[in-house]
């Protein structure tokens, strides 16, 4: 019977929604648009859409395939936003090119061929009229870049009240670990320093929120970061920094703020952190 399912797959249909997904911009806090077409699709797939509006105009998208017989219930969840264009791009990040084998677009990796593959997924295991028990869900999230309110949303109802939920993302596993059990957490370090003005000829009378800021940063590697067999070792990342003035003048700031990303492990809690 798996391999009836699997040969339904359609890979030329997987890409054509990728495609369509790649034209719509999902950047955080703009999943409305990625949201509706999802919907859209399903729908045409006969099979009935949740919307749940986390904010205005910020939707989680949920369906379910339900069977008479019950059973193991099974999610696949996959985030609706991408993150922001950042610099570097040589193609338009909106307009899928196929370059050397591979999709390039805003977000193709992470995820919307994940979403894709889910659509298709559902797709064939609905045409296949495969009697099974139990429950078959998607779950399309928002905010996932960001503070993961949609995932936090999705975790009080009856979509997250299931036997497993299989994240779509992209994973660079091996041929021994292609799937891992779990994935990172992360905590957001928002550090502010408050210093003393000052007249920046005379900086000995004040105290630098930036040069302090700046020693707390180049220490950040003594954190102490812990190993797991399945994930690595710990890391951070700087994500932005700010401080000074806003009109140039020459005054020793009193003023420095950093926020800095920090990946967390099974076991390791948001106390262990700080
Ligand atoms: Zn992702």
């Amino acid at each position: 019977m798996l391999e009836e399912l699997l040969s339904k797959l359609d890979l030329s249909y997987t890409q054509k929604i990728l495609e369509n997904m790649i034209r719509i911009n999902s950047i955080i806090g703009q999943e409305a648009e990625l949201a509706e077409y999802l919907r859209n699709e399903l729908e045409a797939l006969g099979l009935k859409c949740e919307v749940d509006e986390i904010e205005p105009r910020r939707p989680n998208i949920y369906v379910r395939i339900k069977s008479e017989n019950p059973g193991k219930r099974l999610n696949y969840n996959g985030h609706l936003d991408t993150i922001p264009v950042v610099d570097g791009w040589e193609t338009d990040p909106f307009n899928p090119v196929i370059k050397d084998g591979k999709l390039f677009g805003l977000g193709v990796c992470d995820m919307k061929a994940g979403i894709a593959c889910i659509i298709d997924m559902l797709r064939a295991f609905t045409n296949s009229g495969y009697s099974f028990n139990g429950e078959l869900s998607f779950s399309g999230v928002i905010d996932e870049e960001a503070y993961g309110k949609g995932a936090k949303a999705m975790l009080k109802t009856d979509f997250a009240q299931v036997d497993a939920i299989v994240l779509a993302e992209p994973y660079s596993g091996d041929e021994l670990k292609p799937i891992p059990l779990g994935i990172t957490g992360k905590i957001l370090y928002d550090i502010s320093v408050k210093g003393k003005a000052a007249h920046a000829f005379r900086p000995h009378l004040g105290i630098n929120a930036i040069e302090e800021l700046g020693k707390i940063l180049n220490n950040l590697n003594k954190l102490n970061f812990k190993t797991h067999p399945d994930f690595g070792e710990g890391n951070y990342s700087t994500l932005k920094i700010e401080g000074g003035y806003d009109i140039y003048s020459v005054v020793v700031p009193a003023i420095a703020r950093m926020e800095v990303n920090r990946l967390l492990f099974p076991g390791e809690t948001v106390h262990m952190a700080i």
